[in-house]
């Protein structure tokens, strides 16, 4: 049973530019995957295609063996933890209602105000903080006072709140430095290892690949050009 399958899957664009051609996955419970690719390989669109922002223009995706289509969305959006490259938090708000805010997915994240959850959601949010690594004097700072790297933590603790099965990181560390790189995906191969997550996660550095996956997928132009155990790849071919 896969957590996640894409099945022959191609996107082309309206303008006509194909982003993915023929792609086959599937990915188990607990695996940590890396999609590898240079800039424009089709990895974001693939990532957006296991959301369901973006239809795939044949092939289908299979989350859970359920088949991702507009109908069946709002069930599986919130068995989806995403994590963005532009961390995409609200900046003027305070870390625990960013945080708070992955309880209420799909709803505007001033529904998290602090104070409107039940205590084991509160718990649940500052233990989470603690978990990436943050303090709790965080909690009440606004997220634009924080550094990157402790942004993207932020990300990241909203992404778990409802303990999602499949977690997406799109370039999740292309704005960090090597330090803050390093413990993000640490985190997320965790999320596998201690709860079984499926992660997919997507990245340009062979290097950050090879010392973290379990499973590199390399896109290039749109097609698997490499699936294997990540100590298989070779950067030169
Ligand atoms: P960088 O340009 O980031 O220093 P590389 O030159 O090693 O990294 O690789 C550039 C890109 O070429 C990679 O992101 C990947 O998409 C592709 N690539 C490198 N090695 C392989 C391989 N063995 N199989 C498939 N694609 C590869
Ligand atoms: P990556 O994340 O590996 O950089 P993308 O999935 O963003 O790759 O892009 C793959 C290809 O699709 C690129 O040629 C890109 O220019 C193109 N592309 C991405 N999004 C769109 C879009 N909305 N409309 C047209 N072309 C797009």
């Amino acid at each position: 049973p896969s957590m996640l399958r894409f099945d022959s899957v191609a996107m082309r664009y309206p303008d006509g530019t194909a982003a993915l051609d023929g792609v086959s996955l599937q990915l188990p419970r607990g695996q940590f995957c890396v999609v590898l690719g240079a800039s424009g390989a089709g990895k974001s669109t693939l990532l957006r295609m296991a959301n369901g922002l973006v239809t795939p223009t044949s092939g289908a995706v299979h989350v859970e063996d359920r088949r991702l289509s507009p109908a069946a969305l709002s069930a599986i959006r919130p068995r989806i933890g995403m994590i963005h490259q532009q961390f995409n938090l609200v900046l003027r708000a305070s870390v625990a209602t960013n945080v708070l805010s992955g309880a209420l997915p799909g709803l505007p994240w001033w529904r998290a105000v602090a104070g409107l959850f039940p205590e084991p959601v509160q718990r649940k949010a500052c233990m989470l903080v603690a978990a990436v690594g943050l303090e709790e004097q965080h909690l009440r700072r606004r997220a634009s006072e924080l550094s990157g790297g402790q942004q993207q933590r932020v990300g990241i603790a909203r992404a778990f709140m409802l303990d999602p099965p499949l977690v997406l990181a799109d370039e999740p560390v292309a704005s960090l430095d090597p330090q803050a790189s390093h413990d993000v995906l640490a985190l997320l191969r965790q999320q596998a290892r201690d709860r079984g997550a499926t992660v997919l996660c997507s990245l340009h550095q062979v290097e950050l690949a090879r010392a973290f996956a379990d499973r590199i997928v390399a896109l290039r132009h749109g097609r698997v050009v490499f699936d294997g155990p990540a100590q298989d790849f070779d950067s030169r071919v």
